[in-house]
């Protein structure tokens, strides 16, 4: 069994959701796993916002334009008037349902009821064009099987023996089609992965039924040795490791969401991440193997920023960073990357929303300054101490660029540098050029 994760932009329009279907017939057993059409959940959150505040008009213009854009992608995906009467019905059911909201109480319940519904639209609509060009395939309800536990993490017991029961009722068939993103929760409330989840959710489903393969489909051929927004002649990776697949996701390359590494890792099932549009390209295969005595890729992580915490009290204490991380944790900020002097320590946030408590409450007994629009260049590669050399290539490299913090040998694949936003291109073009 193979799992083929679809993104948004793949499913993005009738024709593509045509292409698509090209490419999910070919021989082997296969779950298709699809996020909502590019947009969809963006104009979801939309609504659920206006129906927060009780701006119905504001609501029901969203929930309009919406319906009206699957209305005319059914009228263009089929070719016959049974499947285009049963897909305008299935999309005029689905903005029934989500028109009912504007009536009644809204709370974060019926937000992520909302939410879900994207995934269910996308996914019935390509099922019905499989069904109408003589394909047998299914349609899996992800709200049967996909579930997380007390903790919002994946249930992964529930997973792996709800999927097998619903796919043992379907032995002889080749194909299904499920959702992406979408599951319920510990008390079976609909619930989500968070966004992006959809690529979470094909790597749980990968390692539930321990497929031999889990295909991330989207709109680049790979993940590329440095950000092509940044800097020309970028390549795909053909190939690089789980540990390296899991910093270049969480640092900047949006190709494929930080969560979805894990399970994949842990079940040791290879992920290869394609390209819709150029399908015969090799793309980046993701495996256990290890690359040895290369520098692989450069990333970097927007809207950082830096909070450096002073004391004499530091000085030969102990107990001074749990005092400092127990504040971060009390407003549940995670810390990103960290720095330590005798006297100091500086540490990196990607979310400042509690920012301001937070200073205060160092304040009680250090001396802070803050850095925002900062940026983390992350060099991923074989990076063990062993490796003499590499270290100098990259300060080399960024020999011209003011660097405000350093952090090496937290893992053996990965340096991090803090630098100013504005010198981040500056950056990623020196690194491309000394190191590729
Ligand atoms: N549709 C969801 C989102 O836009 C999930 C996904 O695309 O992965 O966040
Ligand atoms: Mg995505």
């Amino acid at each position: 069994m193979k799992v083929l994760k679809f993104g948004g932009t793949s499913v993005g329009s009738a024709q593509n959701m045509q292409n698509v279907a090209k490419l999910v017939t070919t021989p082997g057993r296969k779950i298709v796993v699809l996020s909502a059409m590019s947009g969809t959940t963006n104009n979801l959150v939309e609504i659920a916002n206006y129906l927060y505040k009780k701006n119905y008009d504001g609501a029901n213009e969203v929930i309009n334009r919406l319906e009206r854009g699957y209305l005319d992608t059914v009228n263009e995906l089929f070719s016959g008037e049974e499947f285009r009467i049963k897909g305008l019905e299935l999309v005029k059911s689905h903005f029934d349902y989500i028109k009912s909201f504007t009536r009644d109480v809204f709370t974060v319940f019926e937000e992520k009821a909302i939410l879900a519904q994207g995934e269910l639209i996308t996914t019935a609509l390509f099922n019905f064009y499989l069904q109408e060009n003589g394909h047998d395939s299914v349609l899996l309800p992800a709200l049967d099987f996909m579930r997380t536990n007390k903790n919002s993490e994946p249930d992964t017991g529930y997973i792996k023996e709800n999927l097998e029961r619903i796919l043992s009722e379907y032995s002889e068939t080749q194909l299904f089609i499920t959702q992406g993103y979408i599951c319920r929760n510990a008390f079976g409330e609909v619930d989500n992965l968070q966004r992006g989840g959809s690529d979470y959710t094909a790597s749980l489903i990968g390692a539930a039924v321990d497929a031999e393969e889990i295909q991330i489909w989207t709109d680049i051929d790979g993940m590329h040795n440095n950000d092509p927004r940044y800097v020309e002649n970028t390549r795909s990776i053909a190939e690089m490791s789980f540990d390296e697949a899991a910093e270049l996701a969480y640092f900047g390359a949006k190709i494929l969401h930080p969560t979805s590494v894990l399970p994949a890792k842990l079940a040791n099932i290879p992920v290869k991440i394609l390209n819709t549009m150029q399908p015969d390209a090799p793309g980046t295969t993701i495996s256990s193997s290890q690359h040895k005595n290369r520098l692989t890729a450069v990333a970097a992580k927007d809207n950082i920023t830096a909070v450096k915490i002073k004391s004499g009290r530091m000085l030969l204490a102990y107990g001074f960073l749990r005092k400092v991380f127990e504040i971060f944790e009390s407003y549940k900020t995670s810390i990103d990357m960290i720095t330590t002097s005798e006297v100091g320590v500086s540490v990196t946030i990607d979310n400042d929303r509690h920012l301001e408590e937070i200073v205060d409450d160092l304040r009680k007994f250090s001396t802070v300054e803050v850095d925002r629009d900062q940026v983390i260049v992350c060099v991923v590669g074989d990076l063990v101490a062993e490796n003499k050399g590499y270290a100098n290539r990259i300060f080399e490299a960024l020999k011209e660029i003011p660097i405000r913090m350093i952090s090496y040998g937290g893992s053996e694949h990965n340096i991090s540098l803090l630098i100013n936003a504005k010198d981040k291109k500056d950056a990623l073009q020196a690194l491309s050029a000394k190191l590729f």
